[in-house]
C-alpha cells in the first residue's frame, strides 16, 4: 500500500510539516568541526545531517593525473549505510557517482582553479541522515567547508530544490513531497544568481520552470545568508583574538 498523502497542502496553504510553499526547512551549520581537514562544515537542514570535509590544495599524485593549467577538483558524495530507512549498500552507486559529478561541476565556475596548477582539492560530503534534498544539503555544506579551507573562490554556492505537489510549486521538498510529488528540480547558484547546477525529475510547464528558478533564487539567497553568518561567526571570533606584542 502506498504511503502517498491524500493532500500535501491544506486549506490554509500549509504543507505537511507546517511550512508555507515558499519556506525552507530550518538550517544550522557549524564550521571547522574536523581537526584533520583543511576545512569542514556540519549541516543540519530539517532532518538531513551532512558533514563536509575539504583537503587541499595539495600536489596531485599520480602526476599523470595533474592538470597543467588548473587545480583538479574531486568531489565525493556518499550516503552512510545507516542514513536512510533501508540500509544503503556501502560503496559508489550510479546515483552517488552522478551526484558527485554534477556537484563538482557546480563548484567549478566559482573556484579560482588557475591558481593551483598540478594540485588537487578533495571535497567529501558524507550524508549521515537523509530526508530529501541531500545533494543540495551537501553542496551547501561543501561550499562553507571550501571557504573554511581558504580556497579562493569568486563567491559561495548555495543550493535548494523546488518541486510540485497538488499542482503547486513548493520550495525545499520534504521526504513525502520528494517521494510522491510531480516534480523535483534541485538547483545550485552563485550569489549573482548564476545557475551552476540544475536537474529535473518529473514534469513542469515552461512558465512553472521560470517560477521555480525565481523561488529557488530566493531560497538560495536565504541559505547564503546562513552560510555567510556561519563563516562570519568563525572569522570574526578569530579577529577578536589578541595577538601578543613581539
Ligand atoms: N533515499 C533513500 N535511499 C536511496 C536514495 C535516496 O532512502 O538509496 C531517500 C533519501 O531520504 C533522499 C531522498 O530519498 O534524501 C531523495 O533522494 P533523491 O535521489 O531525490 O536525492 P536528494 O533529494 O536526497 O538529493
Amino acid at each position: 500500500m502506498s504511503d502517498k498523502p491524500e493532500k500535501f497542502i491544506d486549506e490554509n496553504g500549509l504543507r505537511l510539516d507546517g511550512r508555507r510553499v515558499d519556506e525552507i526547512r530550518p538550517m544550522k551549520m557549524e564550521i571547522g568541526v574536523l581537526s584533520r581537514a583543511d576545512g569542514s562544515c556540519y549541516l543540519e537542514w530539517g532532518k538531513n545531517k551532512v558533514l563536509a570535509a575539504v583537503y587541499g590544495p595539495r600536489e596531485l599524485h599520480p602526476r599523470r593525473m595533474q592538470k597543467a593549467d588548473s587545480v583538479l577538483i574531486r568531489y565525493r558524495y556518499n550516503m552512510a549505510a545507516f542514513s536512510v530507512e533501508d540500509r544503503i549498500r556501502p560503496g559508489p552507486s550510479r546515483r552517488s557517482t552522478e551526484i558527485s559529478k554534477v556537484s563538482r561541476e557546480a563548484f567549478e565556475p566559482v573556484v579560482l582553479t588557475h591558481l593551483y596548477p598540478g594540485a588537487v582539492i578533495d571535497v567529501f560530503a558524507e550524508v549521515l541522515q537523509a530526508d530529501a534534498g541531500t545533494r543540495t544539503a551537501a553542496i551547501n555544506a561543501a561550499s562553507v567547508a571550501l571557504a573554511d579551507a581558504g580556497i579562493p573562490m569568486k563567491g559561495l554556492v548555495s543550493a535548494c530544490a523546488v518541486g510540485k505537489v497538488d499542482g503547486q510549486l513548493v520550495l525545499d521538498l520534504n521526504k513525502p513531497e520528494d517521494n510522491y510529488g510531480d516534480a523535483d528540480i534541485p538547483m545550485a547558484m552563485t550569489s549573482d544568481g548564476e545557475i551552476t547546477l540544475v536537474q529535473m525529475d518529473g514534469d513542469v510547464t515552461q512558465e512553472e520552470f521560470k517560477q521555480a528558478i525565481e523561488m529557488c533564487k530566493e531560497g538560495c539567497r536565504q541559505i547564503m545568508e546562513i552560510q555567510k553568518e556561519t563563516l562570519r561567526n568563525k572569522f570574526t571570533k578569530l579577529d577578536d583574538v589578541e595577538v601578543p606584542d613581539e
